[in-house]
């Protein structure tokens, strides 16, 4: 069997080299360059493969080609290889082929990470022997080359679902649905929403898919869908028969016909959604029979993860909290509501189709200036002009720092949380992130 690997990244690399190992005629093909560390992979294991470029002739000679999640469907090169009747699929619906480990997939628009860090936390903590992969660390399919574990938290993006075929988690979390990445989806929500179900298409009976089910996308979805997996939703706002809810200021958590009980503010991570990503992963333990106790110490000290609602330092009495990876405005709204001291905001980037009116009651009541650290800022400064009086426009992570340090007062909190993409100027969300971090700690 031939397979050809289109992209040569994490998921790429991790491919080729589980499809040698299984017996596989492997081939990689990157149209941009690949990276170093991943060049010396394939040298050292013998795989061929070509960059700058996809040799046309070499790839349609595929039996399976497995196609990196950066890679649309729309590209001449993959529609092509669909006419031609040659099966394209993810790298976690490959290597799911050859591992029969218990898995826990997790997917949804905000809160992946959390969630998919917080449950391998506390399954670890319980001993137990996981992995964590899909879009964090190690490719999943590398780590079942190694053949390490037998149980995985993979954390799963919709593209990474829109390349699976069989692939059926135990365990299915959908944190939450809201507007991202429509580009490519055709601009339609509902397309994405599709996707994003995905995760449950494959699931019997004896799985479980996991909700918000204060989600109405994902509420509407379901009352014109149906799932063969039993269903367990969260909600803050209600109370439910089974699932995870909240009653008297204490998080209740019911798969079974017992209760596992625990206080708000004993959660490590704080906020209205890291509430909810906190229901999410005790019920995936609780289904796992992890004991009470672990479920409830690992809550309690769960660190977070960088970039998210991360403290950063407090200067003359001034919180400053980076939350660069807040690059949508749902994210940006928890962040916003989680806030308990007046703020300064700092805001802006590459707007994927924003639409800020959401935040709006939020920004009157705890925004105090908003720092615009973006190219294009017209829809900020619009938005926002008639209720925020000091907005000022900044060019660079420094600058931005600088001016909320010379804006905010003993008492208050620096946020950057910018609802926007990066790229405009900073390589990526982590990019940003320390760029700010390094010019908090240079003040
Ligand atoms: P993802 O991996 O889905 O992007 P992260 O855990 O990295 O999710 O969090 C991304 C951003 O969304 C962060 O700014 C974080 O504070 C915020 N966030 C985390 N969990 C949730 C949630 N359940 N709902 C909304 N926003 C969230």
């Amino acid at each position: 069997m031939r397979l050809v690997v289109l992209g040569g990244g994490e998921s790429g690399i991790g491919t080729a080299i589980l499809g040698l190992k299984k017996g596989f005629q492997v081939f990689v093909s990157d149209n941009g360059t690949i990276a170093k560390k991943y060049k010396k992979v394939l040298l050292n294991t013998r795989i061929p493969f070509e960059e700058e470029g996809h040799t046309e002739s070499e790839v349609l000679k595929a039996d399976v080609v497995m196609k990196s999640p950066g890679i649309p469907d729309k590209v001449p090169l993959i529609q092509k290889l669909k006419q031609e009747g040659i099966k394209v699929i993810s790298e976690i619906e490959f290597a799911s082929h050859f591992t029969d480990a218990t898995i826990v997939g997790i997917t949804g628009s905000n809160g992946k990470t959390t969630t998919t860090m917080l449950t391998h936390h506390i399954l670890k903590n319980e001993g137990f022997n996981v992995g964590m992969a899909g879009n964090i660390g190690d490719s999943f399919a590398q780590q079942v080359a190694e053949n390490q574990y037998q149980n995985y938290v993979l954390e799963l993006s919709s593209f990474q679902l829109d390349g699976i075929e069989k692939f059926a988690p135990h365990i299915a979390i959908i944190t939450n649905i809201t507007p991202d990445h429509l580009d490519r989806y055709n601009y339609k929500i509902e397309n994405y929403i599709d996707s994003k179900f995905r995760i449950t298409m494959n699931q019997t009976e004896n799985d479980y898919l996991i909700y918000d089910a204060d989600d109405k996308h994902i509420a509407e979805w379901l009352k014109s869908n149906k799932i063969k997996a039993q269903l367990l939703p969260f909600s803050i706002e209600r109370i439910l028969e089974k699932g995870a809810f909240i009653r008297d200021n204490n998080i209740v958590i019911k798969t079974n016909t017992e209760e596992f009980i625990m206080g708000i503010t004993s959660l490590a991570l704080q906020g209205k959604h890291n509430v909810k990503n906190g229901m999410a992963s005790a019920m995936t333990a609780q289904l796992l029979k992890v004991r009470k106790q672990t479920i409830r110490e690992s809550l309690e000290d769960f660190e977070g993860a960088e970039h998210r609602l991360e403290s950063v330092l407090k200067i003359n009495g001034v919180q400053y909290i980076n939350d660069s990876k807040a690059t949508n405005v749902n994210a940006t709204f928890y962040a916003l509501d989680s806030m308990t001291t007046p703020t300064v905001w700092i805001v802006g980037g590459v707007d994927k189709g924003n639409d800020y009116f959401d935040l709006m009651p939020l920004v009157r009541e705890k925004v105090k200036a908003i720092i615009c650290l973006g190219v294009e800022n017209d829809k900020i400064k619009q938005t926002f002009g008639n209720v925020i009086d000091l907005i000022v426009e900044t060019a660079g992570a420094e600058e931005a720092v600088k001016v909320a340090y010379k804006i905010a007062e003993k008492g208050d909190s620096v946020l950057l949380s910018p609802a926007c993409a990066s790229f405009d100027l900073f390589e990526n969300y982590e990019d940003r992130g320390r760029q700010f971090k390094k010019a908090v700690r240079e003040l």
